[in-house]
């Protein structure tokens, strides 16, 4: 059994990117990422401090806005209409979720599809959807970037992703589809779970449930990638999946933490730097 190693992976990436960050830069093209927070949840301003200090290593400028919690949709909006239009900004991320007066959906949906750097705009996932270069989706583009290079073959394979949410589960089913697998999607209404999910060569979990999958839902030899992340009262983090149930009877498996999530941030900072289709 291999344990995927989403640190040495992301790593990799990240030390890549600097190399062509590099490049641009003696070009003159600097690439620029504005990040904008509203109110100070304090794991959304974890995220953000995170993606500012990958900028940083990478070599990216950033801009940040930190906004108050009271922050009027208008005055965001207005905020975002700026940035589509600054030739100097390449990339444009709201850290969510957003306040509750806040309409998400609009928010994104302002943000030009050629700066959608978290490729959630509703552009973005029609363009990954017939197969068109745009912005795809940080955490499935990781997931994807891990597969590959460990050397795990997609072309062919049951593919079962478990979670069909907007910017996990159904970007996640696109991306395994684009690369040739065959893909079952399940989620809450799913009839025999265990009997789909013991089906596949290749399993994704992203069901936001604590070791909800187990050895159970596995067929010996699988490949399963854990999106899930939660953290236990002592601090201690675990994913959507069983690990110690699970890796006996895996192929390979991703760890929490060590996984898919270091592969986020990367994949944000790939979208900055190469850009669409990149
Ligand atoms: P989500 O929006 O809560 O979606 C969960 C999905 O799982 C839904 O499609 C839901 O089905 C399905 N589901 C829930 N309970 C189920 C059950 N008992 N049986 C079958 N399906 C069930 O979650 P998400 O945003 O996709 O995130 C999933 C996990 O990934 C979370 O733990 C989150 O923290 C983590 N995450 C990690 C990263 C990262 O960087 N590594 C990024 C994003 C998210 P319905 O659609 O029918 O409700």
């Amino acid at each position: 059994m291999e344990i995927i190693d989403g640190k040495k992976i992301s790593q990799e990436i990240k030390e890549e990117l600097r190399e062509k960050a590099a490049e641009q830069k003696s070009r003159g093209e600097e690439r620029c990422l504005a990040v904008i927070q509203v109110g100070s949840d304090p794991a959304s301003t974890v995220y953000v401090r995170n993606k500012k200090k990958a900028c940083e290593y990478i070599g990216i400028k950033s801009i940040s806005y930190e906004l108050p919690e009271e922050t009027g949709e208008e005055e965001l909006l207005e905020i975002i209409r700026g940035l589509n239009e600054r030739e100097d900004v390449n990339g444009i991320l709201v850290q969510l979720p957003l306040p509750e007066h806040i309409n998400e959906e609009r928010v994104l949906s302002t943000i030009a599809p050629k700066k959608d750097v978290d490729g959630f705009h509703p552009v973005s996932v029609g363009n990954l959807s017939i197969g068109r270069p745009g912005y795809v989706s940080c955490t499935p583009a990781g997931v994807i970037q891990l597969l590959k290079r460990s050397g795990i073959e997609i072309e062919g394979k049951e593919c079962v992703v478990l979670g069909r949410s907007n910017i996990v589960g159904k970007p996640m089913a696109m991306l395994l589809l684009r690369e040739n697998g065959t893909v079952t999607v399940c989620h809450s209404r799913t009839k025999n779970l265990k009997e789909i999910t013991r089906r596949a060569d290749i399993l994704v979990v992203a069901v936001g449930r604590p070791k909800f999958v187990d050895a159970d839902f596995v067929k010996e030899g699988a490949v399963v990638i854990d999106v899930g992340i939660h953290r236990n009262p002592g601090g201690k983090l675990c994913g959507d999946v069983d690990f110690d149930n699970v890796a006996p009877k895996a192929s390979a498996i991703t760890p929490v933490p060590g996984g898919v999530g270091p592969m986020t941030i990367a994949m944000l900072m790939a979208n900055c730097v190469n850009g669409i289709g990149g």
